[in-house]
Order: structure tokens, then sequence, then C-alpha cells
């Protein structure tokens, strides 16, 4: 496994990492979970990705109860959460990112996930209902008192990111270090522009990039239409199923000119895609989705297919998928 700097943290986080969205605690058995975790761990993956409002917590518990049994040096591997969603709790404070529910997620998410401490604590998306400086100095003090050891956003544009920079410089307060955007061939103009001024400036920004795959639009499946077992017909996941097969048809009428360019490769498309993100020097991690072990093994396969990827070919996929915008 190749491992990546988290920005200019001196965190360490496997290249290839893995989610619990939609699966976990929803989509899929409890048991496939533990074959999929398993799975990734001991194929390298260093980086558990999930959140509070993953299936209203229960993706967190089922992690959870896996990392507690597999016993794995704590050293080995990271775990992360995020707040603005809410569990299962569904009332005024259940949600967003005040201090009292930022605190709150945090140890809801500890005790779930049956660790001490949170890797990574990400605020899922901005809440334009609380003072930035509010949010920036409840994550400082969880990282104070030992319970997160870096924060980070989601989501949020490069403005609002700045802009709690600059509180947490003004109040010498821990800033927000690490970024987690959508980030697939066919969706790049946040990591690839927006971002670009924020990655070398104080504090560095790490990315811990979504949605490879474009939610399975790029392994070419649904250009056959909707696999009955897809997450697409998910409960639940309509307005997703919609993106995929309705908004999304210009995408997915470019899949197969991307598959040819994956088959000259001696590869496949899912691993084409994954490397892909990788190309980008900017991406710190790459969090895989699976609902089940062949396409994890599938997709672990990425990192061979990384030194195909030449100018030319990333000049040529460009030209199918669409350059990022100018
Ligand atoms: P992808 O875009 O890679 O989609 C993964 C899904 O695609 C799988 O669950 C599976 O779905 C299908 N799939 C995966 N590999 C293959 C394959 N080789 N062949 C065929 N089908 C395949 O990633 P996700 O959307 O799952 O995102 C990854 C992670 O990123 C999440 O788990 C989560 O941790 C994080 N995330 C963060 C978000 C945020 O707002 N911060 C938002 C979304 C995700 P199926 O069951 O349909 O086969």
């Amino acid at each position: 496994m190749l491992h990546r700097r988290l920005g200019q943290t001196g965190l360490q986080v496997s290249a290839l990492s893995f989610g619990a969205w939609v699966t976990f605690g929803n989509q899929i058995a409890d048991d496939t979970a533990r074959t999929l975790l398993h799975a990734a761990y001991d194929g390298g993956v260093n980086f558990f990705d999930n959140a509070e409002g993953y299936a209203d917590g229960r993706a967190e518990l089922v992690m959870g109860r896996i990392l507690h049994d597999a016993r794995w040096p704590r050293a080995s591997y990271l775990v992360s959460s995020k707040v603005f969603f809410g569990d299962d709790y569904k009332g005024p404070n259940g949600r967003g990112l005040s201090r009292k529910h930022v605190t709150e997620a945090c140890h809801a998410a500890l005790r779930r996930l049956q660790v001490e401490h949170l890797d990574l604590f990400f605020c899922h998306r901005p809440d334009p209902t609380t003072p930035v400086a509010e949010t920036c100095r409840a994550m400082h003090d969880l990282i104070a008192q030992g319970k997160v050891l870096y924060w980070g956003t989601s989501e949020w544009s490069a403005a609002e990111i700045q802009a709690a920079r600059e509180v947490c410089a003004r109040h010498n307060l821990h800033a927000p270090v690490v970024e987690q955007p959508q980030y697939n061939l066919f969706h790049r103009e946040r990591v690839e522009r927006e971002y670009a001024p924020l990655y070398d400036a104080e504090p560095g920004l790490g990315t811990t990039i979504w949605s490879p795959l474009a939610s399975g639009l790029l392994t070419g499946k649904y250009n056959a239409g909707v696999p009955a077992d897809s997450r697409l017909t998910v409960k639940g996941l309509e307005w997703l199923r919609d993106r995929v097969t309705t908004d999304q048809a210009d995408k997915l009428a470019r899949v197969p000119a991307l598959a040819a360019i994956a088959a000259e490769l001696d590869t496949t498309l899912p691993r084409l895609a994954v490397a892909w993100c990788l190309a980008n020097p900017r991406v710190s991690t790459v969090i895989l989705g699976a609902s089940r072990p062949e396409q994890l093994r599938e997709n672990l396969g990425a990192l061979d297919v990384l030194p195909r990827l030449t100018p030319e070919v990333l000049a040529r996929l460009d030209a199918i998928a669409g350059p990022v915008a100018t």
C-alpha cells in the first residue's frame, strides 16, 4: 500500500481508504460489513471513514463492534466521524455545528465506534446558522481534550475554509487541516481549481476524497440499466437514482469510451477511475465504497494502474470526461 501525508500534517494515510456510507447498517448485512472491513485492513487500508448521519448512527455502531472484536493495534488505523446531519435523535439541537451538537456528536461517535479518540472529525457541511468561531472553538476544545486529533470540513467552499482559518489564527486555535470533497472523473472543479490556493498556505489542506466511482456510474454497470442489487434501489436513495440515471445521462453516455481506454491499458474501468483520482498529488486518500468483497478486491487493485497513467493517457481521459472548467 502507498501512503501519503495528510496535507501538511505528520499523519500518514493509506492512498486507498474505506467508507461506510449507504452500506454499513443499511444496505449490507453486518457480517458482510465485517468481511469488508477486514479485507480492507488486510489489503493495507489504514483509514476508515464514518459519520453520525450514516444510517442514523448505525454505521458507526456496526464499525465499532468490528473494531472492538478485531483488536487491531490502535496505531495501525485511523477512524473518522462527521458531524452535521445528526443521528437518530431528530430534535432541534440534534444537528448542525453548534458547540452543543459538535461536542455531543463527538461523544456519541466515540461511544458507537468504541474508541478513545477520533483521528479525524469533519464538519460534514457548513452551518450558516452557527457562527464559525463557535464551531472552531468547539473543535479546538475537543482536540485539547484529546478526543479528536485533527479536524476538518466536508464540502465547504474555499471561502468558508479560509474564514475558519482566519478565526483560528486570530484566536490561536487548532485550525481545520483536511477537507472531504467529492472528486472523480466527472466532478473536479472544487479539488482542482477552487481549493488550489489553500493547499500550500498555512496550515495546508489534506483531501480525503469521496465517491471516486460517482456512486457506481464510473463502473459502467448502469449503462445496461440499474441492477436490482445496486445502491440505486436502496430505499431513501431515490434522489441518487434520479441523479445517476436521469440528471447525469450525458455522463453515462461517455462511460463506454472511458471503458475502452481501460481495456487498452489492460485493466477495468473501476480501477482506472480510482487510479485517476490518485494521479492528482493533492489527493491524500481515495475513500472506496463497496457492498461486496469482490468490488473491494477489484478497487484495491487500482494502485497497479497508477504507473500506466501517462500524460498522454490523462489527456485522452480529459477529452472524454471533460477537463475542469476554465
Ligand atoms: P463510490 O463512488 O466508489 O461508490 C461505491 C459503490 O459503487 C459501492 O458501494 C458499490 O455500490 C459500487 N461499486 C464499487 N466498486 C464497484 C465495482 N468494482 N464494480 C461495480 N460496482 C462497484 O464511493 P461512495 O459513494 O461509496 O463513497 C465512498 C465513501 O466516501 C463513503 O463510504 C463515505 O465514507 C464517503 N462519502 C462522503 C461523503 C461526504 O459528504 N463527506 C458523501 C459520500 C460518500 P452497489 O452496492 O450499488 O454495487
